[in-house]
Formats: C-alpha cells, structure tokens, sequence
C-alpha cells in the first residue's frame, strides 16, 4: 500500500497523458482555398477545425465552424473569398506539442474558449503541423482514466 490518496492517485494518472498518445490527425487547407471549399471540406471530414497552412506547409491560420458560418451570412460568393481573408491567424494561433501533458492543452482550450489545437513541430520554414487536439480528444483521455491499462 502507498498511502496515496485517491486524488493523488488520479492526479498522477492523469499527468501519464501526452499530446503524443491521443493527438489525432489534423485536416489542413491552403491559404489561397475558397471558403466554399473549406466549408466543403469541413463536412467531407467530419471535423469542426480547420488549419490552414502556407506553401511551405507551414501553420497561418485556424478556421473554425463559427468562422465560416460568419463568412457565409455576409453577401460574398463564397467561391470568390479565399479563407486567409477571414481566418484567425498567426501569432495569434495556440499551439502545443506533441511532448505536452494533456492537461496542459485542456486548461489552454478552457483559457481561450476555443474547441482545439494544433501540435506543432518547429521547422526552418515555420511552424509543421503534425497532429490536432480537440475537446473529443479530452473526452477520450478522460475515459481512459477508468481502464486498468491505459496508454
Ligand atoms: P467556434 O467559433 O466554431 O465556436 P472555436 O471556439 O474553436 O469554434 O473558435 C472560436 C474562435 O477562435 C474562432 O474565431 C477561431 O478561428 C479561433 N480559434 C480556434 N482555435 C484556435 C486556436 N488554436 N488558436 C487561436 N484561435 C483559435
């Protein structure tokens, strides 16, 4: 016996989670793709954000649901308005890497009231993105925690 208790016993669980473990892939577009297609995409892949990158595959931009559907209720054809026009873009973009404690990500998705992350890797070009994390993502790691032998 250890003598730990059960909030120390979850707490440490809990802090066994890396980005790197639950991280899922990550759906990207070019800065110069039309919002029309972004949004076309958005359904294909059944996902709720979108990155948007650079000739260099590097990270520029997030898109998310709201900001298409903002996009949309304006009076542009949708096809004529590429989706850095209207996309949050960097610096202003919150990362995290795949070394990263999940936790981590969870409390920066609640800081910024945003749905998901990019996992980023540093490159000579900018910022690759390797992977995403989402609130699914904190679901899953948050069910992990009832089995005996999680990741
Ligand atoms: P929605 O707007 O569909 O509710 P979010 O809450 O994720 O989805 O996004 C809110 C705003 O924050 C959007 O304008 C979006 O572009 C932006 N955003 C989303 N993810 C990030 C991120 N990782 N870093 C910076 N801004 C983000």
């Amino acid at each position: 016996y250890t003598g730990k208790t059960g909030f120390e016993l979850i707490t440490e669980k809990i802090k066994k989670f890396h980005v790197q473990d639950f991280m899922q892939i990550p759906i990207v577009v070019k800065e110069e793709v039309s919002v029309y297609d972004a949004i076309s995409t958005m359904f294909l892949e059944d996902i709720g954000t979108l990155f948007v990158v650079n000739e260099d595959s590097c990270l520029t931009g997030v898109l998310s649901r709201k900001d298409l559907l903002r996009a949309s209720i304006g009076q542009q054809d949708l096809n004529s308005i590429a989706v850095h026009i209207i996309m949050t873009r960097m610096p202003n973009i919150t990362v995290c890497r795949k070394e990263d404690l999940i936790l981590d990500v969870a409390q920066k998705l609640i800081n910024k009231q945003i749905d998901g992350l990019p996992v980023v890797k540093d490159t000579n070009a900018g910022l690759a993105v390797i992977g995403r994390v989402t609130k699914t993502t904190i679901t899953k790691a948050f069910v992990e925690l009832t089995k005996e032998n999680h990741v």
